[in-house]
């Protein structure tokens, strides 16, 4: 691990803010703003997803529920759709209860201090200080997953970024880099150009070296070590499970059931899911249905992060026997599909089967 070195952080701060105003994003629907919860909505969206994927989620989001106020009267199952497709829920859920929790007990006004924002659910560290910094020009650094690519390879980290004392370094690094910077740093710009500059010309793949303001100072790119820093996480095997879903179906509408709130698709609607085949025929026979083989369609695999799921869907049509739903389910017309907050294999699953309907977001 490199020592730190005050010389290696001087002037860091001020190049990257320069090579921000002229090539860094400018355009971005939740720039030019300092309201915390357009801010805030922006950084949850960014967390796990690509910004050309979250600019059209946060602009309908933010159609349906423009402020906090809005979000925190809604029910999950209003909000829950406009997430669906942007994957990891729990996000969502925390939004919502986020949202809830700054209309309790802030009258419905966000925090800006990074140590109030990192006791909201869903929000750490690094999130704190980027809502922090955008809106209010906090001296207070980030450090989210372009940020450390960014440090692994400028400052020479060989162990993965992921590991607690690796990180422990950076967060003084990144401590450092502001601390250092002249008095009037421009926060914004500073945290703006840090994303940029991971998502752009230090990206993963193809860093672009002979462009990047860092270059000179650079440890990985004086080294030939783009490509092998950041060090990838150790590797474990990804479990691999499976599970049987019921597409029963009847006078143009099919029976969905909504998944418990904590967990995989936590609060969203879905098939009825079954870890086999032997639950799903005693599921079937209870409703009085016969599940011939001839009613299995293909598998399909979904990959989470921490699993693989072989999904394998079953057919059936006619199935007004099931006239009594559970608690938990619904009958939802094919033409009501597009509003239901849906996981994005089974959204898939159904778009193929009934192609007119389309089951897209809103
Ligand atoms: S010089 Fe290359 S490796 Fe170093 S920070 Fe810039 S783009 Fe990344």
């Amino acid at each position: 691990m490199p020592a730190l070195s005050l010389a290696s952080t001087a002037g860091f701060a001020q190049t990257v803010v320069a090579w921000q105003r002229v090539y860094g994003r400018h355009d971005l629907p939740w720039q030019g703003t300092r309201d915390p919860y357009r801010i805030w909505l922006s950084e949850i969206m960014l967390q796990q997803t690509q910004v050309a994927t979250v600019i059209a989620y946060y602009t309908r989001f933010l159609e349906r529920f423009p402020d906090v106020q809005a979000l925190a009267a809604a029910t999950q199952d209003e909000v829950m759709p406009y997430w669906a497709g942007l994957g990891y829920y729990a996000r969502a859920r925390n939004l919502h209860r986020c949202a809830q929790i700054v209309c309790e007990q802030w009258q419905g006004r966000f925090p800006t201090n990074p140590e109030d924002l990192q006791q909201l659910p869903g929000i750490g560290r690094s999130t704190a200080a980027a809502i922090a910094a955008f809106s209010t020009g906090m001296r207070t650094p980030i450090l989210d997953g372009n940020v450390k690519r960014v440090f692994a390879r400028y400052f020479s980290f060989r162990e993965h970024p992921g590991l607690r004392l690796v990180e422990q370094r950076m967060w003084a690094l990144a401590e450092d880099i502001v601390a250092q910077g002249p008095a009037d740093l421009d926060m914004v710009a500073y945290t703006q150009g840090m994303m940029d500059l991971g998502a752009s010309l230090c990206s993963r793949g193809k860093p672009q070296c002979d462009a990047c303001p860092l270059a000179q100072g650079c440890q990985a790119r004086a080294d030939g070590t783009q490509h092998l820093i950041p060090a990838p996480k150790p590797r474990k095997a990804i479990p691999e499970r499976e599970c049987h879903v019921l597409i029963l179906e009847n006078a143009q509408a099919v029976l969905l059931q909504r998944r418990p709130s904590s967990g995989i698709w936590g609060g969203l609607w879905t098939l009825p899911q079954f870890d086999t085949e032997a639950e799903l025929q005693q599921a079937c026979r209870h409703y009085g249905l016969a599940c011939a083989k001839d009613r299995r369609m293909a598998s399909m695999v979904h990959v989470f992060t921490h699993f693989k799921l072989t999904i394998t869907p079953w057919h059936l049509t006619n199935a007004s026997v099931v006239t009594e739903p559970a608690a938990d389910q619904q009958w939802a017309a094919l033409s009501r599909l597009p509003s239901v907050a849906l996981p994005a294999p089974i959204k898939k699953l159904l778009e193929g089967l009934y192609p007119t309907h389309g089951t897209q977001l809103l």
